[in-house]
Formats: structure tokens, C-alpha cells, sequence
């Protein structure tokens, strides 16, 4: 095993393999106070790349509810307690959330499923995992909308009612597709080193060629992002749209595009780019990126399981109504700071909440241009005020793609149009 630096987790880990990072890193940012389970992101997925014989139960894109459901099922459940069994009562995070980008949630002391596979199976494998049954990859979205909590009466009204900051009757969508991840699982432990991260992008990628379908990467991901293929005898796994991202679809003019999933994204929560890195794995600074500035700067956007130590590339805005304790396990200490400025958005946070899903096209940069105060209020004891400023992006090429506003514009149509469509 090798040390390599993982920044969402504060510190050196165990890798297979020497610390290698590409020019740029595939990122996305899913907001899941927006997302309203409309499946339109998986169905994009599907019916470009998982349509054929032999890929009926695989879905490389998935949007699950939360707690209860998962694909496959109890994916999450079932490796966070492996994780416990290895390292007892020591999954724990250390030190507070700070501006340090080596450590910026603080430091995990517990083990990764790089370190914990010599306590449970010292021969066998290179890293922490199971195979899941076929039964479990039975039903991308099982449990939907099954909440946790007091069971309502039915016909009637609930009596109390419920508020912020936590819903005593909660779900949550939760949106998935391949983190592309800066450690990736189930590159390590392929056998074959049929899996390979583009030096150009931090695509992840199976070359099908070489892929003998041993599953080690099944196994491996504790995201259960690779699939395998009974016809094929190969495993498959989500590309990110990768002839997009290169400017090669025909609408594309040669500029990057968004994945499927993410243009297909009716609840617009979901926004893809390409940050810049640097030798040692961090981000480098790129203030006007709307990921650089949701992730660093805003710290609005979480990485899912940081504690795994894949360090994944999706990141998520964490839902206001849900228990922060299951949060927190789920998306580490920047939590309780996460919500408190999703709730209560500066100036800036509202003007680039307005990029998701204004078009298809990566933005590669953002520019606000200040607008009029528009609202003033107390809100749950605090005083917001809204700015309807104009936020414009710009592509790879430098060249404006968009402008929007804060506020809304509103179109009424013309009485003689009433009963058009
Ligand atoms: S999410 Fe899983 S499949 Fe995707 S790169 Fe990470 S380890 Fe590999
Ligand atoms: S398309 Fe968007 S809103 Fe609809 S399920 Fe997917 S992520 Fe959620």
C-alpha cells in the first residue's frame, strides 16, 4: 500500500496504487432540497446507454428514497457496517470543519475500505466490499417515498404540523450516478487493471476489452456503481457522457456539454463541470467556478460518504428537514454549516443558485452583476434580504453561454393566446 493525501478526510491513507491526479476533475453538485424524484435523469441514462439485452436490471443512473431505499438495497447500510465490525466503535471524526483545504471537515480517524480489508480478509481482497444478490439489484428505487416517523391518520390532517429545522416525518431523494472518484475503488481492485481515470477529464472508465467480469470492482465500489453484464460476461459503468464533456455531440458547437442526466433534470438540482487541480489532489483555486465557490468557498456542497476514502467527485446539497445526525454519517461534519447557508443564502449563494439547469453547456466561470434590492423580511428570527442581481456564465471558450436573473422574469400571455398551448 502507498500514502496518498485525501482532503475530504483531513489526512494520509492507504492506496493501492501512487497518487496520480488529472489536469481536471469531472464534479457535480446535486441540490437534494430540489430534487422531486421525477426520474427523468434516469430514464436519460437508460435509454442512452443501458437499453440493450442483458442490461434490464442496471441503472447507472438512480434517484432512491432515503432512508429506506437503495440500489442496490441496503448498499449503504450493509458497507458502513462492515466498515464497524473492522474498526469498532472508532469511525469517528476528529477536529472541526475550518478554511484549511487539506482538512476543511476536519480529520477522519476511523478506517477507510483502503485500510480495513487487512482486519477482515487479509487474503482476499485489496479493498472492503461485498457482492450484492440479484435480488438486490432487483428495483432502482424500492421504498419510494416510504418515510420514517409518526404514521399519519388517514383522511385527516396532521394536528401539530411540523417546521424547520427537522421534520419528525422525513424522506429524501437521493440522486446517484458514478462519483468518478480521485481514489476510485474499484480501479484498485481490479485484477486486470482494466479500469483506468483519464489523465484529461478524471473520467473513469472499463476498458471492455480487457475486463475478464471477475466483479472485483463490483465488490469494491462501496457505492455499487459498477454493474456486471450476464451476456456480455464484462462489468459496465456509468461513462459521464463522456463524448459531452468533450464537445462532441452535434448541439455542442465543440464546447463541453453536461451528461444526459443532468440536462434531462427536471427539478433542476443538478450542475456538472470540470474543476481545475492541483499536484497534490486539491482543488486549485478558481473562485468564479460554481463548483469551486459552492464546495470551498459557500461549503453549501458535501461529499457523499467522504468516510469511505474514495474521496467521490459528487458532492451534494444536503436536505434542510432531515435529522441531522443521519446527515452527518452520511455527508460528515460540514453539515450543521451546510444548511445553515442553504437556508439562509448570501447575496452571491442566491445569484448562483440561479446557474442549475439555465442551459446544457459546462460553466466554466460565473460574473454577478448587482441588481436592486427586491425583498426584505424576517425570516425563522433571521433578516434576509433578496438583490435581483443578473448572474452571467461562461464557457470553456471564455464566451458568454447565459445570463439570468435572481428574481423570476414572469410572461403573461396575451388574452387573445388564452387557450393556446
Ligand atoms: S463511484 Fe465506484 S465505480 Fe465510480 S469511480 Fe468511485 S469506486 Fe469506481
Ligand atoms: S431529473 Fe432531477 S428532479 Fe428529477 S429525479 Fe432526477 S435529479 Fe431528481
Amino acid at each position: 500500500m502507498n500514502k496518498v493525501h485525501n482532503w475530504q478526510i483531513g489526512r494520509e491513507m492507504d492506496y493501492p496504487y501512487t497518487q496520480a491526479f488529472p489536469r481536471r476533475q469531472f464534479a457535480f453538485v446535486f441540490n437534494i432540497n430540489r430534487c422531486i424524484a421525477c426520474q427523468s435523469c434516469t430514464m436519460a441514462c437508460k435509454s442512452t446507454w443501458t437499453f440493450s439485452k442483458g442490461q434490464e436490471h442496471m441503472w447507472w443512473a438512480n434517484v432512491e428514497t432515503k432512508p429506506y431505499g437503495g440500489y442496490p438495497q441496503f448498499w449503504d447500510v450493509k458497507i458502513l457496517e462492515l466498515l464497524e465490525k473492522a474498526n469498532p466503535g472508532n469511525q469517528n471524526w476528529a477536529g472541526k470543519p475550518s478554511n484549511d483545504k487539506k482538512k476543511p471537515y476536519g480529520q477522519f480517524d476511523g478506517k477507510t475500505i483502503f485500510e480495513a480489508p487487512n482486519v477482515l480478509t487479509p487474503e482476499s481482497a485489496r479493498v472492503l466490499g461485498y457482492l450484492p444478490t440479484d435480488e438486490e439489484w432487483n428495483s432502482p428505487n424500492i421504498y419510494e417515498d416510504n418515510p420514517v416517523g409518526k404514521k399519519g391518520v388517514r383522511d385527516e390532517l396532521d394536528k401539530e404540523g411540523t417546521a424547520l429545522p427537522e421534520h419528525k416525518t422525513w424522506f429524501f431523494y437521493l440522486a446517484r450516478i458514478c462519483n468518478h472518484c480521485s481514489y476510485p475503488a474499484c480501479l484498485a481492485a481490479c485484477p486486470r487493471k482494466a479500469i483506468y481515470k483519464r489523465p484529461e477529464d478524471g473520467i473513469v472508465l472499463i476498458d471492455q476489452s480487457q475486463c475478464r467480469g471477475y466483479r472485483k470492482c463490483v465488490e469494491a465500489c462501496p457505492y455499487k456503481k459498477t454493474m456486471y453484464r450476464g451476456n456480455t460476461r464484462v462489468s459496465e459503468k456509468c461513462v459521464a457522457c463522456y463524448p459531452r464533456v468533450e464537445g462532441k455531440d452535434p448541439e455542442s458547437g465543440g464546447q463541453p456539454m453536461e451528461t444526459r442526466c443532468m440536462a434531462a433534470c427536471i427539478g433542476q438540482i443538478r450542475m456538472q463541470g470540470l474543476v481545475k487541480m492541483n499536484n497534490d489532489g486539491t482543488w486549485a483555486e478558481d473562485r468564479y467556478n460554481p463548483l469551486y465557490y459552492m464546495v470551498h468557498v459557500a461549503k453549501v456542497a458535501l461529499p457523499l460518504y467522504p468516510q469511505f476514502g474514495t474521496e467521490p467527485n459528487g458532492y451534494y446539497i444536503p436536505p434542510r428537514w432531515v435529522p441531522r445526525e443521519y446527515l452527518r454519517q452520511m455527508f460528515g461534519p460540514g453539515v450543521d454549516d451546510a444548511i445553515e447557508r442553504y437556508t439562509n443564502p448570501d447575496r452571491e449563494l442566491l445569484a448562483v443558485l440561479q446557474l442549475f439547469r439555465r442551459s446544457n453547456r459546462i460553466i466554466f466561470r460565473y460574473e454577478i452583476k448587482e441588481g436592486p434590492k427586491i425583498y426584505e423580511a424576517t425570516l425563522r428570527g433571521k433578516k434576509i434580504t433578496m438583490y435581483n442581481d443578473t448572474v452571467i456564465a461562461y464557457g470553456q471558450d471564455g464566451k458568454e453561454i447565459f445570463r439570468t436573473t435572481v428574481e423570476e422574469p414572469v410572461y403573461v400571455r396575451p388574452n387573445k393566446h388564452a387557450n393556446s398551448i
